[in-house]
């Protein structure tokens, strides 16, 4: 049996480095994905000058070659699920048998932004490391930061204005960042938002209540009419799945995510499975972050393996709290789970630990692998 691994997410890496037990039950296993995976939890590091980008991601054609899995360096554009045959950007088309997808995500852009001039998305992670040279080199020399504008006053909003702050600090520059969104913070349990808000101002964020609508050739327009002068404008309006995924035809919930089964089976196509950001299990909707890819990872290769040998399925139940923690960009962190949290140098140690590990244990091939 042909299986199509689509993304090299976390999910997928997990599958990569037990290709021998796919194997063992007489998958094929053949990938498709960009040669290398950059890893979220170690972005805004590397966008705020902490952690070179070489430490933050993770070597998928060297991975796919130590485990013996075809790798095609490249992505899916277009899925024939009737024909069973996936449309590469490059090379010539790739025959499944069975599909599992782990693409991810990209920014929402309900304004149609991303394509215009100085403006960058948050995700792909790639673009925010192009904004990090275009800025690094804007600053050669310069006593001021370009003028930053950022559109969003979600998690990822927050965490990117404190990484640019970073970045700032670093090279000896005041920042001159603004944050358009909900300065309120209310996605922070009790009083962290008001917390990390004020540590910010303290830092030289400027908060703008509104919503980014329209870039200009010098600056932003808000719903509210009014203009920000800036030289740049981040997209962090939230995170929805690729268009790749609407494309396949099959049932999708909000966000565009492919709805799944407990088994990570599409609603419609057994044979189609899918983990992480892309998809959204039924009864069990959660937001787009990494640990759900992570955890459903065993139960993906349980599963895959299931289906090759006609054997019964498990069920993925995601946990209800999940600890998350944001790099600040200074040297601290602010750890939340449920309605608990910390700010500090300890919580940034501790996912500084946890996403180093993750990074090293996903780029080793498991033992008889
Ligand atoms: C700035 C920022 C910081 C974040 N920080 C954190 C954090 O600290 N912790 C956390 O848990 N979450 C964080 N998130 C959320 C996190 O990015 C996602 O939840 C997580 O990456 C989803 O993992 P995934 O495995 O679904 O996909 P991804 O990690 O996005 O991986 C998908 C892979 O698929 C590839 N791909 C995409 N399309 C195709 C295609 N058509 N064909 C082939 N390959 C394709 C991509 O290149 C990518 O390598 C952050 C998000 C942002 C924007």
């Amino acid at each position: 049996m042909r299986l199509v691994l689509v993304g090299a997410g976390h999910a997928h890496l997990h599958l990569l480095t037990h290709a021998a037990r796919l194997r063992a039950a007489g998958l094929d296993p053949v990938l498709v994905a960009p040669a290398r995976f950059d890893y979220s939890g170690l972005a805004t590091a590397v966008l705020s000058g902490a952690v070179a980008r070489e430490a933050a991601g993770v070597d998928v054609a060297a991975l796919a070659r130590a485990a013996g899995v075809a790798h095609h360096p490249t992505q899916v554009v277009a899925a024939d699920l009737t024909g069973r045959r996936l449309t590469l950007a490059e090379g010539p088309s790739q025959d499944f048998d069975l599909v599992s997808f782990n693409i991810g995500s990209v920014s929402r852009d309900p304004n149609g932004l991303a394509d215009r001039p100085g403006v960058w998305a948050a995700k792909p992670l790639a673009s925010l490391f192009d904004l990090k040279t275009w800025l690094e080199t804007a600053m050669l020399g310069r006593a001021e930061a370009p003028r930053v504008v950022i559109a969003g006053g979600g998690q990822s909003g927050f965490e990117l204005a404190a990484a640019l702050a970073g970045l700032a600090a670093r090279h000896g520059t005041p920042p001159q960042i603004r944050l358009v969104g909900d300065p309120e913070a209310t996605w922070a349990p009790g009083r962290a938002g008001d917390r990390l808000r004020r540590s910010l101002i303290g830092r030289g964020v400027v908060f703008e209540r509104g919503r980014v609508i329209a870039r200009t050739p010098t600056g932003c327009r808000l719903d509210d009419g009014r203009t920000l002068p800036c030289d740049a404008v981040v997209l962090a309006m939230g995170l929805e799945a690729p268009p790749l995924i609407a494309e396949l035809g099959l049932p999708l919930g909000a966000h565009g995510r492919l709805r799944v089964s407990p088994s990570l089976q599409s609603l419609a196509d057994p044979q189609v499975f899918a983990a992480g950001d892309c998809a959204v299990i039924e009864g069990a909707e959660r937001p787009m972050v990494g640990v759900f890819g992570v955890r459903a990872a065993p139960i993906l290769l349980e599963n895959l393996i299931a289906m090759a040998r006609a054997a019964p399925l498990k069920a993925y139940q995601p946990q209800a709290h999940w600890l998350s923690i944001m790099d600040l960009g200074d040297g601290t962190g602010l750890a939340m789970r449920g309605r608990l949290w910390t700010k500090g140098r300890a919580a940034l140690w501790l996912k500084r630990r946890l996403d180093r590990g993750f990074v090293a244990r996903s780029g080793r091939l498991k033992r008889g692998a």
